[in-house]
């Protein structure tokens, strides 16, 4: 199927507007929603497409975007673990990409002028857009009045007498052209990325230091997140403890074949994951702990008088560990959020990236601007 125009559609109110406003204006949108380890909700996308009326593409980006992080965002983080700016960059470089595949000539983005300190300001919006060579392609409805025409408008391609001049953090403006574009359901204003709330920072930080990839970034998401530590140094053994029963599931479904899976032979209990790192030794010792971590989270094992027998799967092979309830073991939370920010200070210090030309921020570092 052929569309005139390409949609970043996240799910969030202005992404909607966008979609909607540039459909109720003639064009045939094509909304695409990205989908990684830390936001996307392919789940969404059917319930989404019959209530605003707009067709929608689901597009695993989730290795492009792991890279990015692995490689530093040239832009920095926001306030918490959020690479705001490549993100954005990251996204209409794949729309760009994809304009070919549904004959679409333009991409149209629900950014909004002002909105954000991080991405949104003039200079980030024209870094974005320059960055992600989308000069003569990309759109913003929402707020092109008060850009300078794009050659769409300028071709009379579509009508700059139609669009808004949207600006700033306020809302008003957003809920009164749902209104008129008969929107009723309107979506909760938190944007749903994962890489801007601190508790997922603090579960993704170690993977993205010691083992990142997409999959285990997934991993993350699921259960009780427990690294080891030996003498306050992380040893870079990692088990996650599912919660209930659809976290079990979840990691059996993310379990790959050198993984280690551990589960209570004789009692009811959660599942134990330990992903598999290259180049890290499980020994008989830690295996017992993590085997006495599993116990801890297993009422009626951590009642018993005796012995519980743990069994360890990897792949086809299997084993039975024993442990004596209350045993000691070293596997912990991670890093509280202010000691996994120190860390992620001195991660990016002294990194020599580029600075964009009209960037106020120092590219390469935290940033404090919250997004
Ligand atoms: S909040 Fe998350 S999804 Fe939104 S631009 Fe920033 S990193 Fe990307």
């Amino acid at each position: 199927m052929n569309y005139d125009a390409l949609a970043l559609f996240s799910g969030g109110l202005d992404s909607i507007l966008a979609a909607k406003l540039m459909q109720s204006l003639g064009h045939k949108v094509l909304g695409l929603h990205f989908i990684i380890p830390f936001f996307g909700q392919q789940d969404q996308i059917q319930t989404w497409t019959l209530e605003y009326a707009i067709p929608i593409e689901g597009v695993d980006i989730s290795h492009e975007y792991v890279q990015l992080l692995i490689d530093f965002p040239t832009y920095g983080f926001g306030q918490v673990l959020n690479p705001c700016v490549d993100c954005k960059v990251l996204m209409l470089r794949q729309a760009k990409a994809l304009l070919s595949k549904y004959k679409a000539s333009f991409i149209i983005s629900g950014e909004v002028l002002g909105q954000r300190p991080m991405s949104q300001r003039t200079d980030a919006l024209n870094i974005i857009r320059n960055q992600a060579g989308v000069r003569d392609v990309l759109l913003r409805p929402l707020s092109a009045g008060l850009l300078p025409p794009t050659p769409m408008e300028e071709s009379g391609l579509v009508d700059r007498s139609r669009l808004l001049r949207i600006n700033g953090r306020g809302r008003r403006e957003q809920y009164a052209l749902a209104k008129t574009l008969g929107i009723t359901k309107i979506p909760a204003q938190s944007g749903g990325c994962r890489l801007a709330e601190r508790e997922s920072a603090r579960r993704y930080w170690p993977v993205l230091r010691l083992c990142p990839e997409a999959r285990l970034f997934e991993v993350a998401n699921v259960g009780r997140q427990l690294w080891r530590r030996f003498d306050e140094e992380p040893s870079g053994h990692w088990l996650v403890v599912g919660r209930q029963h659809e976290d079990n599931e979840r990691l059996l479904a993310l379990s790959g074949p050198k993984d280690l899976q551990f589960t209570l032979k004789d009692f009811p209990g959660p599942l134990a994951l330990a992903p598999y790192i290259a180049g890290l030794v499980w020994t008989d010792q830690i295996l017992v702990e993590a085997a006495a971590c599993l116990v801890s989270f297993a009422p009626k094992a951590r009642t018993h008088r005796g012995p519980v027998d743990i069994l360890v799967k990897q792949g086809q092979r299997e084993s039975i560990i024993q442990v004596e309830p209350g045993s000691e073991h070293d596997f912990m939370p991670p890093l509280a959020w202010d000691k996994t920010r120190e860390e992620q200070k001195l991660w990016s210090k002294g990194r020599d990236i580029w600075a964009g030309p009209d960037l106020e921020f120092t590219p390469g570092e935290v940033q404090e601007g919250a997004e």
